[in-house]
């Protein structure tokens, strides 16, 4: 599932959009097999001849302002723009089989809306009010993990929350109302980073241990969005074509050695979702 990092490279590659007025926008056969799809049809009629003026990112959503009209965008399991500069010819054409939302834009740019899984969506709201009042898990987003200035102190204050509180690390870490950006990847590798188990829960932290897992958070995601997804500090090449790259400390690494002391990295899921850690190095409470 892309994270914040991979959004905001999506998000780097579309600015060239922002200012530009939408000539036209269309479902492709494909996304109107899918209810949330289909049910946009007329909506998206609202944002026609109208300019992009932002593109912001808000967690894992991406929201385009058609001047005071928002489309939520978020990704699902699988969706990613790509861009097709001086696209010629009409809106309808397909040009990925996991084509679903086509915006064409004066002056020939082409946005295409590729998802895979179907789990997308691309929602018109008629006003920011509008979008939060339908969408309400907008209004209590955590902190993004990726920015400039981590805010260490408001992020304390969200793990420290009667909701988080007492979870476990690796699931108080993906819930949108403490850091808004992080998903299952990036998780095991902040835990891997900041050397804590992912059963510690958030009260049994240390001020110092809090100060590590923000560091850490701020360090990987960060990576990850300079680098393409790529969070270990220094890339091998392979030395055979059979030998995958590594790009993660311990993520979907079940098994393998510890880069950091050599012991097995151990998996375990929760709530359907897994989490990667090194016993020796990640010691539980
Ligand atoms: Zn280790």
């Amino acid at each position: 599932m892309p994270e914040g990092p991979e959004i905001e490279r999506v998000r780097d590659e579309l600015l060239i959009l922002e200012n530009v007025r939408l000539r036209e926008v269309s479902f492709t056969p494909s996304a109107l097999t899918n209810q949330r799809y289909r049910e946009q049809q007329d909506r998206a009629a609202l944002i026609r001849a109208k300019v992009l003026e932002k593109l912001e990112r808000r967690g894992k959503y991406l929201i385009w302002w058609f001047e005071s009209l928002p489309a939520l965008n978020h990704f699902g399991m699988t969706g990613t723009w790509s861009l097709e500069k001086s696209a010629e010819g009409p809106a309808t054409s397909e040009s990925s089989k996991y084509a679903k939302v086509i915006l064409n834009f004066e002056g020939g740019n082409r946005a295409i809306f590729e998802d895979m899984r179907n789990f997308g969506r691309f929602q018109v709201y008629d006003s920011e009010e509008d979008m939060l009042a339908r969408v309400p898990r907008l209004k209590t987003l955590g902190i993004h993990g990726l920015q400039a200035n981590f805010p260490q102190k408001r992020f304390e204050k969200l793990l420290d929350l009667p909701v988080s509180r007492d979870k476990p690390l690796a699931e108080a870490l993906t819930s949108s109302r403490v850091v808004s950006d992080i998903g299952n990847m990036y998780k095991s590798e902040i835990l891997f980073v900041a050397k804590l188990n992912p059963t510690t829960t958030a009260t049994q932290l240390s001020s110092t241990e809090k100060r590590r897992l923000g560091r850490a958070i701020r360090l990987v995601l960060k990576r990850a969005y300079e680098n393409d997804g790529v969070t270990i500090e220094d890339v091998q090449s392979p030395s055979s074509l059979e030998q995958p790259v590594d790009v993660h400390y311990v993520y979907g690494k079940k098994g393998r050695p510890c880069p950091s002391c050599g012991e097995g990295i151990e998996r375990f899921i929760q709530s359907q979702r897994s989490t990667y850690f090194c016993p020796k190095c990640q010691v539980p409470k």
